[in-house]
C-alpha cells in the first residue's frame, strides 16, 4: 500500500511518512510537499534577519549551551545602538523583517528595554520592518506591552509536545513547566501575535511516535508559523554529556514535508541548525516545503558567545557575508527571494 501524502491527517499516516527509509520514496514525499507549498503559498522564500540580543538566561534547559549553569559562557547584551545598527542593515539589505532572540529574562528593567527597542526599530524604519520576538516565556502583560510597541510575531517552541519527554530534557521545577509553556503559546495567540512554535528533532529518548504527536500538537494548537530543527549536542550541558547525537537531516526534512502536507498555508522556517548537518540543509528544507530563512545579522564579536549548540555555522562571518553566502546558495538552487516583503503567514490572514 502506498503512503498517503495529500490530505494526510491521522497519527498513523504521519508515522508512515516519518518512518519511510527508501531514498526514492523520501524524494517523492519531499517533492509532493514542495508542490503543496507552491499551490498554496507560492514559491518565494521570505527572510528575517536574526539578531541575537543577549545570551543571558535565567533558565537551565538541559540541552542548551547558554543555560544559566554553564559558567564557561561569556555573557553579553547588545546595546541599543548595536541593535538599531542591525535594524538599519536589515532595512538596507531588503530583509523586510527582523527577529530579536535571546535567553530568557523577565526583570522589569529588561522587559522595558525590549519595549523601547521595538518602538525604536519601528520608528527608524518608518514602520517598514516587521518584528518577530523570540524571548521565551513572559506574562501575558509583557506579551501585550511588546505587541503594542509594534512586535507582531513571536516564536516559542514547545520543544516536545510530550510532557514526559519534556521533563527529561528540562529540570523539574516551576520555571521549566510544560503546562506553563503551553499556556504561554496560547497567551501569544490571544494577544494577537502571529505565533510560531516548534520542536527539536532527534532528542535523546524521542521516538517516531513522539514526532508524529509533535506535528499533531502543532496543528491542534493553531499556530501560524513553525520553526523546527535538529537537536545538536553541546558538551557543556547535561544532555550533551550523554553523548547522543542521533539526528540526521533526512528525519528533519521528512518532518518539514509532513508538516507542510498537514498545514499547507503556514510559514515554516528552514532553521540554522539544519545548516550544521549539511551546508545546503536550509535550502533542502525549502525544497521540502519550508518558506522562511533567518539569516544571522548578529555582530561578529558576540556570535561565538551565542552557541546554544556546538559547531554553529558562520560564527566568524559578519552580516554581509551571511547575506551573500545565503543569496549564492539560494540562487544556485533556483529559489526566489521575497525582498522587502513581510511574508506574513497566510494561515494568519485567514
Ligand atoms: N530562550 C528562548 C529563545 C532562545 S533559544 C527560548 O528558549 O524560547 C531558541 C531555541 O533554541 C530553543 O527553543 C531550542 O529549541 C533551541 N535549542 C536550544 N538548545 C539546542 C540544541 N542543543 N540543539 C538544537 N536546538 C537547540
Ligand atoms: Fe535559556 Fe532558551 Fe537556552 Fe532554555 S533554550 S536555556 S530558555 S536560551
Amino acid at each position: 500500500m502506498s503512503i498517503k501524502l495529500r490530505g494526510v491527517s491521522t497519527r498513523d499516516e504521519i508515522i508512515a511518512i516519518l518512518s519511510e527509509e527508501n531514498p526514492d520514496k523520501i524524494s517523492e514525499i519531499l517533492d509532493e510537499a514542495y508542490k503543496v507549498k507552491i499551490e498554496n503559498i507560492g514559491s518565494k522564500v521570505y527572510l528575517r534577519g536574526l539578531i541575537e540580543l543577549s545570551n543571558i538566561c535565567i533558565k537551565n534547559c538541559l540541552y542548551c549551551g547558554i543555560r544559566l549553569d554553564n559558567k564557561n559562557v561569556h555573557r553579553y547584551e547588545l546595546s541599543e545602538k548595536q541593535v538599531l545598527d542591525g535594524a538599519e542593515f536589515a532595512l538596507k539589505a531588503g530583509y523586510g523583517s527582523l527577529v530579536l532572540q535571546a535567553g530568557e529574562r523577565t526583570s522589569p528593567k529588561y522587559t522595558s528595554y525590549v519595549t523601547d527597542l521595538v518602538k525604536k526599530i519601528k520608528l527608524i524604519s518608518d514602520g517598514k520592518l516587521g518584528i518577530t520576538l523570540s524571548l521565551g516565556e513572559q506574562t501575558i502583560e509583557t506579551y501585550r506591552e511588546w505587541f503594542e510597541a509594534g512586535a507582531h510575531r513571536y516564536l516559542l517552541r514547545i520543544e516536545s509536545s510530550d510532557p514526559k519527554l519534556y521533563s527529561k530534557i528540562h529540570p523539574n521545577n516551576n520555571l521549566h513547566s510544560w503546562k506553563r509553556r503551553v499556556q504561554a503559546i496560547k497567551d501569544l495567540i490571544t494577544t494577537g501575535y502571529q505565533t510560531g512554535t516548534g520542536v527539536m528533532i532527534g532528542l535523546p529518548y524521542q521516538t517516531v511516535e513522539n514526532l508524529a504527536d509533535d506535528l499533531l500538537f502543532i496543528k491542534n494548537i493553531g499556530v501560524h508559523m513553525v520553526g523546527m530543527g535538529p537537536y545538536l549536542k553541546h558538551s557543556e550541558t547535561p544532555l550533551g554529556q550523554l553523548g547522543v547525537n542521533s539526528t540526521n537531516l533526512s528525519m528533519t526534512l521528512k518532518m518539514v514535508a509532513a508538516l507542510r502536507l498537514l498545514m499547507p498555508r503556514i510559514n515554516i522556517a528552514a532553521t540554522t541548525a539544519m545548516q550544521v548537518l549539511d551546508s545546503f540543509g536550509r535550502e533542502r528544507a525549502i525544497l521540502a516545503g519550508a518558506n522562511i530563512i533567518m539569516p544571522n545579522m548578529t555582530i561578529t564579536e558576540v556570535r561565538e558567545d551565542y552557541q546554544i549548540y556546538e559547531n554553529k555555522p558562520g560564527i566568524n562571518d559578519d552580516a554581509d557575508l551571511s547575506k551573500s553566502k545565503l543569496e549564492e546558495n539560494l540562487s544556485k538552487m533556483g529559489i526566489e527571494i521575497g525582498w522587502n516583503e513581510w511574508g506574513d503567514s497566510r494561515a494568519f490572514q485567514g
